[in-house]
Parts: structure tokens; C-alpha cells; sequence
């Protein structure tokens, strides 16, 4: 067993040198592996060793190899963990610096099969954090100087990995607090959304109930029109809620079939038409591809891309464009609106993600596009928006097509 606290002064010059180049590269280090990689280049410069294996303690209080760097003796990273483990445990266990070495049959012949090995414990004043092996084959055995240079080194990566440990907490510390953030402004805005509905809904109501009052036949269809229409518009929010939970779950449940888009697509077109009067989309098949799918799933994505279409650019013409080649279904729905800035195109598929300028103007939650992307890869699918401002919005979705079925004799 060796081991006494490292200094300083028991250094020569060319290995304080090196340490102060590590200590260097400890304090301007942006990421723990490119640090570590710094310091084995400049201990190499000081200190003889063929590798070098981090263990820190995991969740469970076992130690885990975290990084290992092999520097040459045709030595695989793996194959050297096996003997790391037990030393790395020892002197875990013990809080001591200890040596082992190993010899193993035919080491008079082949120096690499005669190891010697380092082990220090990574310690600070708040723990121990795990263990630092290094290996050597063919020797010669580690001096007392160079196991205290080495412990010098350990103690550095020990006040790296403690370093990336604070990084990491203060990380985890902040999204607990956007998280927490994005709650309220969720509750809030969700309260919102649900009650502007419920007040038309009690207000038109309400008002139809009133006895000193009596409404001529198209004032009470007007008032019915209105609970009607807000009453389906709180069950949509509902629904979108729920689907949004569930997919964050992975709890939606999907029920795939054979689907023809072409299909597909015409129903959703008919029902556009039967229910507003403005000019449906135009739709351009030039295939008509049969994909493994849940149809009613499906449809709501396309169903929500054209309510999209209709809320952001009114009054513009949309296409449908359903196309294919032997791998894969490609489907652009695409408006001639305001568009969408660059800045926004990715983001407008996170969840409750609403482009702030427009929020005034359309009501809605941000969740129709979070759950479009979310159908379209659980078909194994991609969606993805493109848009020149002022010139429209164009959203793409690619799927994969389904291998063509065998039909068995007789089957
Ligand atoms: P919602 O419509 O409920 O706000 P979505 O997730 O469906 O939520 O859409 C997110 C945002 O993307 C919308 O708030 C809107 O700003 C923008 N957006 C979606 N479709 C279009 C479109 N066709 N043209 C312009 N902006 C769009």
C-alpha cells in the first residue's frame, strides 16, 4: 500500500510543469471527456502508462468505468476494464492508494503479459466521487515519485468530475424551473382556452333561459348556433389535451391497417366541403400508395393541417399533393398565407408552442402541430414545415411505404 497526501514541492520541474498545464486545462475545460483527453496527453509527457481508467460511483453506489483511454501495447479499452474493476474497488473501499501487478503465463517472453497497475482513490473534502487505474505493461513497477505525481493528476480529475457534477445539478436545477414555469403558464393558458368556450356557452344559455325574455325563431337559432359550435370547440380542446397527454405518455393507442391515402385524402376533402362553403383544397394525386397505418389517426393530422390552413391563412388556396416512389409516400399540404418566419419553423411542433404574433388573432393551444408529429412518427414518418413569408406555409410528411403483402394460395 502507498499513499500520502500529494505536494507540491516533491515535484521536479518538468512534472510541475505538466501539472500546471493539467490544473490549466482543468479550469478552461468546456466538456469532462475533452479535459480528460487533454490531461492523458499531457501526463503521458511525465508519466509512463498504457492506460488509464475513470470509475465514478453510479446510482446504485457501484463503481462505473466513465472513460478510458488505451495509449498503446495493442491493448483493447474492453479488454483492460476486467482487471481495472477489482483494483478500482480496493482502493475505493479502503480510501488508499494501492498497486497491484499481474504476471500472466509466458511473461518472461512477452512483457506485455506482465502488468502493473495504479489505483487512487478520487477524493475531495465533500466524498469520495470513485477511482482512477492506471495500467503499465512490461513495467516497470510504479516509484514512489510517480505514484505521487499520478495522485496529483487524480486529484485534479477529482476536481473535474466534481465540477461536472455542479454543472450537472445546476442543468437539472434550471429545467426543474422551466419545467415548473411551463406548468403555470400551461394551467394558464389552458384555464383560458377552456373557459372562453364555457362562457359563451353558460352566457347563450343563460340568456335563452330567461323568463321576462322572448326570442323570435332566428335569435334562438343564432344562440343555439353559438353553444353549439363552442360546445364542439371545448370537446376538441379536450381531446387535444388528452391525445397530448397520452402521447407524452406513450399511452395513445394506434391501430394500424392497410390505408389508401388517395382515399383518405377525398373523404377528408368531402367532409371540408359539407361543412364550410369556402373553396376546398385542391388535391393532386399522382400515386396511390397503400401504407400500414391507423386511418383515423391519419386523418387527424391532415384534418388539423388544413384547420391550420383555414385558421392562419383565410380566404388562400391550399393543395394536397400525394406522391410516391418505391420506398416511401410523400404528402405536401401547402397554403398560399403570411407564411411562417424562419425562426419559428421548427419550433411550431413543440407542444403549446404558438407563434406570438398570431396568438391574437386565431384561437388555439399549440398542440394541434406537437400532436401531427407525434401520429407521423409513430408511423415511422417525418413532418416538417417550409415557408417563404408572405408566400405561404408548406408542410411535408414522408412515410414509409409498406412492404407489398404476400397473398398465399388459397389464402
Ligand atoms: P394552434 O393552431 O393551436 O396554435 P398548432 O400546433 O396547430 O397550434 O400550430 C402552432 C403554430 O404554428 C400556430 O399557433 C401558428 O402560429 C403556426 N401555424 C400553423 N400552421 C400555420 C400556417 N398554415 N400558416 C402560418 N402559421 C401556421
Amino acid at each position: 500500500m502507498v499513499g500520502k497526501s500529494p505536494s507540491p514541492a516533491d515535484l521536479k520541474p518538468k512534472e510541475l510543469e505538466a501539472v500546471y498545464a493539467i490544473s490549466r486545462a482543468v479550469a478552461l475545460s468546456e466538456g469532462i471527456n475533452q479535459a480528460l483527453d487533454d490531461i492523458v496527453n499531457l501526463t503521458r509527457s511525465v508519466f509512463i502508462f498504457d492506460n488509464m481508467v475513470l470509475y465514478l460511483v453510479g446510482e446504485n453506489e457501484t463503481l462505473e468505468p466513465r472513460y478510458a483511454r488505451v495509449i498503446g501495447r495493442g491493448r483493447s479499452a474492453e479488454a483492460n476494464l476486467a482487471w481495472g474493476d477489482a483494483l478500482a474497488n480496493d482502493v475505493y473501499h479502503s480510501l488508499e492508494t494501492m498497486t497491484a501487478s499481474e504476471q500472466l503465463d509466458g511473461w518472461q517472453e512477452d512483457r506485455l503479459a506482465s502488468r502493473f497497475f495504479l489505483g487512487i482513490p478520487l477524493r475531495l473534502t465533500e466524498g469520495i466521487l470513485g477511482a482512477l487505474v492506471f495500467g503499465r505493461f512490461g513495467g516497470p513497477p510504479y516509484s514512489p515519485d510517480q505514484t505521487h505525481l499520478a495522485e496529483f493528476i487524480a486529484s485534479h480529475i477529482a476536481q473535474l468530475v466534481h465540477r461536472q457534477h455542479l454543472v450537472e445539478r445546476i442543468a437539472n436545477l434550471e429545467a426543474d424551473r422551466r419545467l415548473s414555469q411551463l406548468q403555470h403558464d400551461f394551467i394558464a393558458m389552458i384555464t383560458h382556452e377552456l373557459n372562453t368556450p364555457l362562457g359563451f356557452i353558460k352566457g347563450y344559455a343563460t340568456t335563452l333561459l330567461r323568463k321576462d325574455t322572448t326570442w323570435d325563431e332566428n335569435s334562438r337559432l343564432e344562440f343555439l348556433t353559438v353553444i353549439d359550435e363552442e360546445a364542439d370547440r371545448l370537446r376538441e380542446l379536450i381531446d387535444d389535451l388528452l391525445d397530448s397527454s397520452r402521447l407524452q405518455a406513450g399511452t395513445l393507442k394506434m391501430t394500424f391497417e392497410a390505408v389508401r391515402l388517395d382515399t383518405l385524402l377525398r373523404d377528408i376533402i368531402s367532409r371540408v366541403q359539407s361543412r364550410s362553403d369556402e373553396t376546398p383544397p385542391r388535391l393532386v394525386i399522382k400515386s396511390s400508395p397503400v401504407i400500414q397505418g391507423d386511418p383515423i389517426r391519419l386523418a387527424q393530422v391532415f384534418d388539423n393541417l388544413l384547420s391550420n390552413a383555414a385558421k392562419y391563412a383565410p380566404q388562400a388556396p391550399v393543395t394536397i399533393i400525394l406522391e410516391a416512389n418505391k420506398e416511401q409516400v410523400h404528402i405536401i399540404v401547402k397554403d398560399e398565407g403570411p407564411g411562417i418566419a424562419p425562426e419559428h419553423l421548427d419550433k411550431i411542433f413543440e407542444r403549446f408552442y404558438r407563434i406570438p404574433d398570431l396568438q391574437t388573432a386565431a384561437r388555439g393551444t399549440g398542440m394541434g402541430l406537437f400532436i401531427c408529429r407525434q401520429i407521423v412518427s409513430a408511423h415511422r414518418g417525418i413532418i416538417n414545415a417550409e415557408s417563404e413569408p408572405g408566400k405561404g406555409a408548406a408542410f411535408h410528411i414522408t412515410l414509409p411505404l409498406s412492404q407489398p403483402s404476400v397473398i398465399k394460395p388459397g389464402g
